[in-house]
């Protein structure tokens, strides 16, 4: 067949047996894969060759795909769990003034986060709604999550304050928003993007196989450089069950004292001899984070905490 030469492409959405390819240039090209390739998904880096258009809009043949840097999956009945995007390079974590800031749901997504390998970096939006009551008490719960380690963007997209830094931010990454429904997360990124609405529209028009767009991982342009990859299931990221051994992993400024609790199967709850306990007292973690990651594991399912721990 009359194909092009390959070239170097990123999977912007993946689709049955097709995946919409964006070449150097910014055009974008339906394509059919390989049968030797194996998981094709959004994010992916690929080799391909275009080709002429047929029916159905198929323009192009994936030939090849890239080691992935990064893969962000969700649990799934049937295999363990299932790839949905490769090669975000971070996880923003969107809280808010209003819903409340609500520390137990941040630690969730950071462990969850932290199981991907991929930096999280935590955003609060809505600082217009701060008042006298509010604001110290969120101040000082972010600067617990500095003292670890974790980047923290204040911003507003109200009053536009701290924009500036968080584009800086975006630049140059592969970013995912997560957080609770109505923290402003559609909002950000409708304002850092304001041709979102129209590439939609634009990929569901020509391709005749209906609604995919919808629900499917895709990744869009910010306007001011970086890239997005945004779905209702990456959306509920951090959401899913989690198990005793991510969330012990997941605190990660509990690492050096895990191991040394006096008893195996530490709870970690009143335990005596707990390791993590005697770290509070010798003020090495905070006594908030421990308080939220004794109510995450006590909030697991009873049965997977005693096996996973006497196993
Ligand atoms: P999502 O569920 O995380 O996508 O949240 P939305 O983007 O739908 O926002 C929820 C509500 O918060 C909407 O009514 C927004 O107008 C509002 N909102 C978003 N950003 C801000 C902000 O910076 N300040 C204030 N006061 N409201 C905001
Ligand atoms: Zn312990």
């Amino acid at each position: 067949d009359e194909l092009g030469e390959a070239q170097l492409g990123t999977v912007i959405s993946r689709f049955g047996q097709h995946a919409d390819v964006e070449a150097d240039n910014g055009e974008i090209f339906r394509c059919n894969m390989r049968r030797s390739i194996g998981s094709l998904i959004c994010g992916d880096k690929v080799l391909w060759r275009q080709g002429k258009a047929t029916e159905h809009s198929i323009s192009g043949v994936i030939e090849a795909v890239h080691e992935r840097e990064s893969v962000l999956s969700r649990p799934d009945v049937y295999d363990g769990v299932k790839p949905i995007a490769a090669n975000i390079s971070q996880i923003l974590i969107v809280s808010s003034v209003l819903p409340a800031f609500n520390a137990d749901i941040i630690d969730r997504y950071l462990v969850a986060a932290e199981e991907t390998d991929i930096k999280p970096v935590i955003v609060l939006n809505k600082t217009d709604l701060f008042d006298d009551e509010n604001q110290d008490e969120i101040e000082q719960q972010l600067d617990i999550y500095r003292a670890i380690g974790y980047q923290i963007i204040y911003v507003s997209n109200k009053t536009q304050a701290g924009i500036d830094e968080l584009k800086q931010q975006l630049k140059a990454n592969t970013s995912v928003f997560v957080g609770q429904s109505g923290v402003g997360k559609s909002t950000l990124t409708n304002s850092l993007m304001p041709e979102l609405g129209v590439i939609t529209q634009e990929v569901s028009e020509n391709s005749g196989l209906g609604q995919h767009t919808t629900t499917v991982a895709r990744l869009y342009h910010f306007e001011q450089g970086g890239d997005l990859i945004d779905s209702p299931g990456i959306r509920e990221f951090g959401l899913w069950h989690l198990t005793p051994e991510q969330v012990c992993n997941g605190f990660i400024e509990f690492e050096d004292f895990l191991g040394l609790c006096k008893f195996r199967d530490c709870k970690h709850q009143t335990d005596p001899g707990c390791a993590l306990i005697a770290a509070v007292e010798d003020k090495k973690i905070h006594p908030k984070r421990l308080a939220s990651f004794q109510r995450i594991l006590a909030s697991l399912n009873e049965n997977t905490l005693t096996t996973r721990f006497n196993d």
